[in-house]
């Protein structure tokens, strides 16, 4: 093959649906699974879709991406949302942003949350401390980290929190007393949603439907149940658990590279590197009761509580019912009846010390061209979005 794509979600799936729009049909992907669209597949349950990967939504920042992605699924097969969206905290429900809606509190918490906000470190001046839990004390205030992010995160992140680094925190919007005071007095928030304010869910069905539907337009060139587990630099040969052997001038890694139990002519030092790339595993589970509330989904800090978010079908599959509950797999419980689903790789992890092992990793397999995409293929948090335009991009300088 000129191109040899490994898994086939929306990374995968766009890169090789690009190559296919320029004429290029010289391509193969492999996948492990029997279904494509990896963690943004759905399947059906108790009457309607559930996104097994947890709730996924379509955000419309991205004009070319969502064009793109119409051109499989169309505009009138997808609904339009205003984000609406809460956390809860103290036992009441206050709408995201946090920061922005702490009026939402009676007054005596507004003026513990503002005192707070006005002692932050970032506020008086002091050294931006480089633990993750510090740092976030450090800029939003001792009670938003104590009653929110910290509690949020540990559900989040489990025993890798204290390995995480600061360097990707800078995406957390600023918190200025000002602001914050002007929303407690006008009873209205001064900040936007920082993401997803507005998005797409499909009509009938699940957001895996998207990605279905691209697999379907690629005339029958994923190959499944294909466990990619050995990768020879040289020979630019990929090898499966299943024994099927596979080369490709060009390689498109798309799969978490702890898969590989074989890196053949990879220097020692970047294969020793692969096992600090770390990341968490998330169990979706299927609760079949509707809740009192019109939010798409909400954050659960308290730790009393296995689950960090709940995502409401019946808000957002319209016509469905049931919620379906997100849990760290170090916080699960013990099987109740109810479907569940544990995604191994769910969220790449931010730890100290990842940028540099993937640029070196990223830069060397370069030069082999094999290229690293997407989510696990650069260890980013990516959402799908963001994904399906780094494939588009790739497409057009390689092809
Ligand atoms: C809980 C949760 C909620 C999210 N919510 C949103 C959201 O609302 N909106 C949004 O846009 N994004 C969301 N995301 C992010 C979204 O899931 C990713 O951006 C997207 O799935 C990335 O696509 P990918 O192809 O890079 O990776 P993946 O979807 O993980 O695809 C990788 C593929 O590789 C395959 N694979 C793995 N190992 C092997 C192997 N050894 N051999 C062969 N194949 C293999 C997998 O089966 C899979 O098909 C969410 C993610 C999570 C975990």
């Amino acid at each position: 093959m000129r191109f040899l794509i490994l898994g086939a979600g929306p990374a995968g799936l766009t890169f090789a649906n690009c190559l296919k729009r320029k004429g290029i049909h010289d391509f193969l992907l492999l996948e492990a699974e029997h279904d494509p669209g990896g963690l943004c597949r759905s399947i059906h349950v108790d009457g309607s879709a559930l996104d097994i990967g947890g709730g996924h939504i379509l955000d419309v920042r991205r004009p070319e991406v969502v064009r793109f992605l119409f051109g499989f699924m169309p505009r009138e097969e997808w609904n339009y949302f205003v984000r609406d969206t809460t956390i809860h905290v103290s036992g009441k429900f206050i709408s995201h942003p946090f920061e922005a809606n702490l009026w939402q509190f009676d007054t005596s918490r507004q003026v513990e949350y503002l005192s707070s906000i006005a002692r932050a470190g970032c506020v008086t001046g002091q050294p931006e401390p480089e633990k993750f839990t510090d740092w976030i004390t450090w800029k939003l205030g001792d009670k938003i980290a104590n009653d929110y992010m910290i509690p949020y995160n540990t559900k989040m992140f489990g025993h890798e929190l204290p390995n995480l680094g600061t360097y990707w925190l800078n995406k957390l919007p600023d918190v200025s007393f000002e602001d914050t005071l002007r929303s407690c007095l006008d009873h209205q928030a001064y900040a936007k949603q920082p993401g997803h304010a507005e998005f797409y869910y499909p009509v009938e069905h699940g957001y895996g439907e998207m990605w279905r539907r691209m697999a379907d337009a690629l005339d029958g060139r994923i190959l499944y149940g294909q466990h990619v587990d050995a990768i020879d630099f040289d020979s630019h040969t990929v090898r499966t658990a299943e024994g099927g052997e596979y080369h490709g001038s060009i390689i498109i890694n798309t799969i978490p590279w702890r898969e590989f139990r074989e890196l053949h002519g990879m220097p020692e030092t970047l294969k020793d590197s692969i096992p600090r790339l770390k990341h968490t595993s998330v169990q979706v589970k299927y609760i079949p009761h509707d809740m009192d509330t019109k939010a798409h989904w909400i954050y659960y800090p308290d730790l009393s509580l296995s689950y960090h978010r709940i995502f409401l079908r019946h808000n957002v599959l319209l016509g469905s019912k049931g919620v379906w509950t997100e849990t760290n797999a170090d916080r699960i419980e013990p099987p109740d009846g109810n479907f569940s689903y544990m995604n191994k790789y769910a969220y790449p992890l931010n730890t100290i010390g990842k940028p540099e092992i993937m640029s070196s990793l990223l830069g060397w397999c370069r030069g082999k061209d094999v290229h690293g995409l997407g989510r696990w293929g650069e260890h980013e948090h990516y959402n799908s979005d963001l994904t399906v335009e780094l494939a588009m991009k790739l497409a057009d300088t390689l092809a």
